[in-house]
Formats: structure tokens, C-alpha cells, sequence
């Protein structure tokens, strides 16, 4: 088989790195190769299970163990993670994506894909330099709002569109990520550290929150953190981050004769935290499995089953998790044991949201006597502030 593959994000990239292990000849196109994609980078370890070797890499990264999350009224707290999260500058990540590819065979080319038609056996695709190229199968990886989604995917629903803003905040890092939700925001703000910058953002859906309104609430909660010294060197940045609708077709439209989408072209993001790394890995995975035993339409079944009807749940109930009575008493019940591991496994991915309202009330019972023994406790010491919030500043270069 010979692949056109037009993306070299996480999810082209996987996906050229499986297809060519598996004998494919794969032609992977990159419009933007090297780039420093607006995220915060955060990949959990059930991304990592589908891409064992960041394990080991050497790429650099930060191990995060502990989580810091402060509720709608500044409800706080700590949370000491199982499994870490590593957090990734995009540039890095991708390169090492884009490496691992090549090693296999892929052959990176780094041009835009301009237009694409369909031929009697296959593709053709044409890019930025006027170059053609043919193939027998063409797998989209371009995002939520690029060429072969816009082309092939005209059948599936309209994504949802959240508003992203960020900073990278430069000359400091950390050993912990933070979280803060708002009253009114389908979204929230996250601190995710990196080696030599922390990447901090805040996201919500187009329409509910401007775009001056989110870089205000980001700018006020940093200074009253970390000090206003914190906001002297940012890079700023916005995006669009996609995400299922209510009411999805679950991923079932993710693929059709001789093509298929991968990744965030799929629409596959986690409606909730927008999250969508290690989507694009496991779709690029079940792709390549699905492919290389001649059953294509093993690719959405796989899909489905493991995630599209957790994120169709997701996006169905996003407004009773965002919900203020909900954030403020998960936050503060986060502090107990048996939910701050439930909270632990929801970073790390492995605490799916089907099951998490069951989970939930099988711990309350415990959770009510571990809450009594918290109050007891401060009412004997007096209020237990947290530690400080972690914030490490690098030497300059
Ligand atoms: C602000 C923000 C914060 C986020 N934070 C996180 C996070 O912490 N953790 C997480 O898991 N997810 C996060 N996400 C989501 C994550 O970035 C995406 O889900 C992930 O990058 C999807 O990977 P992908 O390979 O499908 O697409 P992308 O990473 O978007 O890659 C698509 C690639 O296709 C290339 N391309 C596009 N058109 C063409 C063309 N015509 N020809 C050639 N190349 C083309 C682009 O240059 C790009 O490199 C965040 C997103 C945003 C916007």
C-alpha cells in the first residue's frame, strides 16, 4: 500500500510510524514542521500506553506529581498523583514523532497539501510547490479544520469550537500543575510546567467568555499566585481547540473508501478538559491495526468501543461538570483520600466519566468520615494553609 498522510502532528505522525513498520510506503506531508503548536503539552499516561517509548525518551520534558486545584470560589486543593503527568514543549514532541516516523521509512516532506482529487485507483494531491503525488489510500491528520476533514468530512456534524488562550511564561517552571475552574466558564485555566517555561492557558466556548474577558481572569489569577514578577516575560498566543458535539455520531464517519481521518480531523477531543494528544495516537494506532489486517472498518468499531461513547457521554453531560455546586464540592472532597485518587486516575486518563458519578458514590460513605477527621484536625491545629504554590525561576540565559 502506498499512503499519503497530510499532517505530521501526533496523529500523522504516529500513524506514519505504524504504517511503514508495517510495510506501507508512506508519503507524510507537514505544512509547519518544527512548529511550536499553541498547547499546554500535557500528555497522561494512558497516552503513554499506546506510545510506550516517551517512557524512555530522552526528549525533555516535566514529570508533574501533584496537582493543584482551586474551585470557582478559590476552593483549594492538593493532589498528589499516581502516575505522572509529562508535559512536552509541542516543537519537541512532534519532532520526536516526526523522527520516530522517519526512522520507519515515512518520507517527510515539509509543504502544504493545496488541493486533493480523487482518481480512478487512489489520490492525488497537490502541494504548496505545485508538486503531485498519488497514493492509494490518504489519511487526513490536518485537524479539526483542514483541507481533507473540509473535503471528505462535509457528512459528519460541525464541531464545537472552544476559544484558547495562552502564555508561555518564560525564565520559570514548576513541580506541579494547577487547575482553576470559573463560575460561568465551560472551561478552565491550567499552569502546566515545562523544562525552561511554564505554559499556562485558559479556555471556553466561542461566545461565552471574550477573548480580553479569559486574558484578564488568566493575568489576575497568575499575579495573585505566583506575584505579578511571574508576567514579565510571556509569550502569548490563541487557538481554536475543536471538540465533539452533543449529539456526535460517536466517530462512525471517520473513514470511507480509501481514506480515513485521525485525530483532531476526526473531531476526537475530550470535550471536558479539550485534551486530544493522546486521542490522536490511539486513533493513528487503531488505524494502522485495522489496515494491516485488510479491516478498515475495524477502525471505527475499535474507536468507539474504547472512547467515542465515553466522549458522546462527555459531551452530553458537560454542563453538570462544570456546574459551580459540582467544582466547589469536587474540589473540596478532592482532598480526601479515595477522591483524590479518582481525581489522580482522571489526569492520568484511567478513570473513565461513564463511570465516574458510580465511583464517586461508593466512596461517599468513606469520604464523609475522612471530611470529619480533616475538621477535627483543624479545629485542634487551627487552619492548615497549603504548601506554596511551586514556582522554580531558571537562571537567565
Ligand atoms: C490551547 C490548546 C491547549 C491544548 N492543550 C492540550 C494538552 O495539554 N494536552 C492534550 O492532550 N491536548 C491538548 N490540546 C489539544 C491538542 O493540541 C490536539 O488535540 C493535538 O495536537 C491533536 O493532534 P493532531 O496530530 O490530530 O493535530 P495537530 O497537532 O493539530 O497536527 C496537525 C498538523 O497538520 C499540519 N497541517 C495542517 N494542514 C496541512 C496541510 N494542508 N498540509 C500539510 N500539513 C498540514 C499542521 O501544520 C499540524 O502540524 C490543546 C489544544 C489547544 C489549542
Amino acid at each position: 500500500m502506498k499512503a499519503i498522510i497530510v499532517g505530521g502532528g501526533p496523529a500523522g505522525a504516529r500513524a506514519g510510524e505504524l504504517l511503514a513498520n508495517q510495510g506501507a510506503r508512506v508519503i507524510l506531508y507537514e505544512a509547519r514542521a518544527g512548529w511550536e503548536k499553541p498547547c499546554g503539552g500535557g500528555v497522561p499516561e494512558r497516552g503513554v500506553d499506546f506510545c510506550p517509548f516517551l517512557a524512555e525518551s530522552r526528549t525533555p520534558h516535566v514529570l508533574a506529581r501533584r496537582a493543584r486545584i482551586f474551585s470557582p470560589r478559590g476552593r483549594e486543593a492538593l493532589v498528589d498523583l499516581a502516575e505522572p503527568l509529562r508535559i512536552y514543549s509541542r516543537s519537541r514532541l512532534n519532532g520526536l514523532f516526526l523522527e520516530r516516523a522517519r526512522a520507519q521509512g515515512a518520507e517527510l516532506r515539509g509543504r502544504r497539501i493545496v488541493s486533493l482529487s480523487r482518481r480512478e485507483r487512489g489520490w492525488k494531491v497537490v502541494d504548496s510547490a505545485g508538486r503531485e503525488e498519488t497514493a492509494d489510500f490518504l489519511v487526513g491528520a490536518d485537524g479539526a479544520s483542514g483541507l481533507v476533514r473540509g473535503r471528505l468530512g462535509a457528512h459528519l456534524p460541525p464541531l464545537r469550537q472552544t476559544l484558547g488562550i495562552g502564555y508561555y511564561v518564560d525564565g520559570f517552571t514548576s513541580a506541579e500543575v494547577v487547575l482553576k475552574f470559573f463560575r460561568g466558564l465551560d472551561g478552565y485555566l491550567w499552569v502546566f510546567p515545562r523544562p525552561d517555561h511554564l505554559a499556562v492557558g485558559i479556555c471556553g466556548p466561542t461566545g461565552q467568555a471574550s477573548r480580553t474577558a479569559l486574558a484578564q481572569e488568566m493575568s489576575r489569577f497568575l499575579a495573585d499566585l505566583y506575584g505579578n514578577g511571574v508576567l514579565r516575560r510571556l509569550r502569548s498566543y490563541g487557538a481554536r481547540i475543536p471538540s465533539p458535539p452533543a449529539e456526535a455520531e460517536r466517530g462512525s464517519g471517520c473513514i470511507g473508501q480509501g481514506w480515513a481521518l485521525v485525530g483532531d480531523a476526526a473531531g476526537f477531543v475530550d470535550p471536558l478538559t479539550r485534551e486530544g494528544i493522546h486521542y490522536a495516537v490511539a486513533s493513528a494506532t487503531f488505524l494502522s491495526e485495522a489496515l494491516a489486517r485488510g479491516e478498515p472498518a475495524a477502525y471505527p468499531a475499535r474507536w468507539i468501543s474504547e472512547f467515542g461513547l465515553e466522549l458522546d457521554w462527555a459531551s452530553r453531560h458537560k454542563a453538570l461538570f462544570f456546574a459551580p455546586r459540582f467544582m466547589e464540592a469536587f474540589t473540596s472532597l478532592s482532598r480526601c483520600p479515595p477522591i483524590s485518587s479518582i481525581v489522580s486516575d482522571l489526569i492520568a486518563g484511567r478513570q473513565d466519566y461513564r463511570s465516574l458519578r458510580r465511583r464517586l458514590a461508593s466512596h461517599l460513605p468513606r469520604v464523609g468520615g475522612a471530611l470529619g477527621l480533616l475538621l477535627l484536625k483543624r479545629l485542634v491545629a487551627g487552619r492548615t494553609a497549603s504548601p506554596p504554590p511551586s514556582l522554580v525561576p531558571l537562571p537567565a540565559e
